[in-house]
């Protein structure tokens, strides 16, 4: 077996330190990202963390890592009843098409899926045999059919979001507040209640699971307990990673993860409003900038820091993109120059210190800079290698195919100049040329050109 080409230290906020990702058997990292509530469209700020964690799976296994990706699909929820019944429909039919539209959206990312994709309704029976476990350990209590998760049976409490008990609110408001031992207790299962119109059985009787035992469940039966990495949004941290941690800890006596992993949110620059408030969705966002902006979008902020969506923001990243589209077309197959390799090297070592992906793209940027000022072709090795943990590679593709939004905007194109609507077939012009493609006329028709040097 290859040796482990490099340390690789993460950031967890249990500890609040750089921790050294040490896998339980020397090489396999097991990741599990906490995924959506599927009762909608996924906004742009959900497509954060699946970019974050599916690249840096493809960084890990780079390095000689075994990595497995986990990310859930909760199916289960307040939000996907509250959704459903003003619309007049089954909550599991719009669950599961909305399920259906965040693979297909996710999808054009282009990056690949992660290796499981749990989903709380498979997985029911996981999860009433954790809080079975819950109640024979006497760290939680049936009320009325609901039952609640005893706080203040386990001292370790609070370790990982760093809050006093006194201080913390579980955002479940009055829900349940009379049938509580204590307010700071929260709900692992909420009985049957006439307005839901899914319900599972259990020991204790009809219900549905609460949020946070749904993934430690889907959690620990995809990847067992103590796992390498938990990640997800730092809006998580509390209540939900916290009581994602003290059930498995309670439940098992074993921690859920070792390291925790949270990305920043994105800011919704006021400008970028369209319809309602400041929510863009994921497919939105697509149409409008296309796969490659947006991963270099994220790609350009260390993940851990908030980031500002705004139009600025997106042009700069597309005009990176059109930077190393077009240093690429003076590169030519083969490899690099030795003497570039310190370049590249710099960019793995910025993603082994805490995935910094945006010192990682300076060193990019020093490499291309370098290549384009060498005398004579230059080899693209070091630049597909570094571009792969991206998701860019594609940015060094000679003929490659205009994306099907290129092919479509060519299409509306054509429809404007037949109808002699010129100025229309203009701005689309533009805007193909934008994304690095023009329109030569030709005998036989219209033909899609990537933009050369
Ligand atoms: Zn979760």
């Amino acid at each position: 077996m290859l040796p482990l080409v490099r340390t690789v230290r993460l950031h967890d906020t249990k500890t609040g330190t750089l921790k050294e990702l040490r896998p339980r058997d020397g090489r396999t990292v097991g990741i599990y990202a906490c995924g959506p509530t599927v009762y909608d469209r996924i906004h742009v700020g959900n497509a954060r963390p699946y970019v974050v964690f599916s690249l840096l799976k493809r960084f890990l296994a780079h390095e000689g890592y075994e990595p497995t990706l986990v990310a859930n699909i909760t199916d289960i929820n307040d939000k996907i009843y509250d959704a459903a019944r003003p619309a007049g429909r089954p909550s599991g039919e719009l669950a599961a098409e909305m399920s259906d539209h965040y693979v297909a959206d996710t999808d054009r990312l282009g990056i690949g899926r992660p290796d499981h994709e749990p989903k709380a309704t498979l997985m029911v029976g996981e999860i009433v045999e954790l809080i079975q476990e819950l109640l024979d350990r006497g760290h939680a209590y049936v009320a009325d059919g609901d039952v609640y998760f005893r706080v203040r049976s386990l001292p370790e409490y609070g370790a990982l979001s760093h809050r006093d008990v006194e201080q913390m609110d579980q955002g479940e408001g009055v829900e349940g507040a009379g049938l509580k031992e204590d307010p700071l207790d929260f709900a692992l299962w909420k009985a049957r209640k006439p307005m839901e119109d899914t319900w599972w059985p259990a020991p204790w009787g009809e219900g549905r699971p609460g949020w946070h035992i749904e993934c430690s469940a889907m959690a620990e039966a995809t990847l067992g307990t103590s796992f390498e990495i938990h990640g997800g949004g730092n809006d998580l941290i509390f209540p939900h990673h916290e009581n994602e941690a003290a059930q498995t800890l309670a439940a098992r006596g074993q921690e859920l993860a070792q390291i925790w992993m949270h990305n920043g949110m994105l800011e919704m620059g006021g400008k970028m409003s369209k319809s309602v408030g400041n929510i863009r969705s994921l497919a939105d966002v697509l149409d409008d900038v296309g796969r490659d902006t947006l991963l270099m979008y994220f790609a350009e902020a260390h993940y851990r820091q908030p980031l500002v969506f705004t139009p600025e923001r997106l042009e700069d990243a597309a005009r990176r993109v059109e930077g190393i589209r077009n240093a690429g077309r003076r590169l030519v197959a083969g490899e690099s120059p030795a003497e570039l390799a310190r370049y590249r090297d710099a960019f793995f070592d910025a993603l082994a210190d805490d995935y910094n992906t945006a010192r990682a793209l300076a060193a990019l940027a020093d490499w291309v800079r370098e290549a384009n000022s060498a005398n004579g072709p230059v080899g693209d090795s070091h630049a597909r290698e570094m571009l792969a943990m991206l998701g860019l590679e594609n940015l060094l593709d000679r003929d490659e195919a205009a994306p099907d939004e290129v092919v479509e905007l060519a299409q509306q194109r054509d429809a404007a100049r037949a109808a002699r609507d010129f100025t229309e077939a203009d701005r689309l012009r533009d805007e193909l040329r934008a994304r690095g493609w023009e329109v030569r006329d030709g005998a036989g028709g219209a033909e899609l050109v990537p933009i050369g040097p």
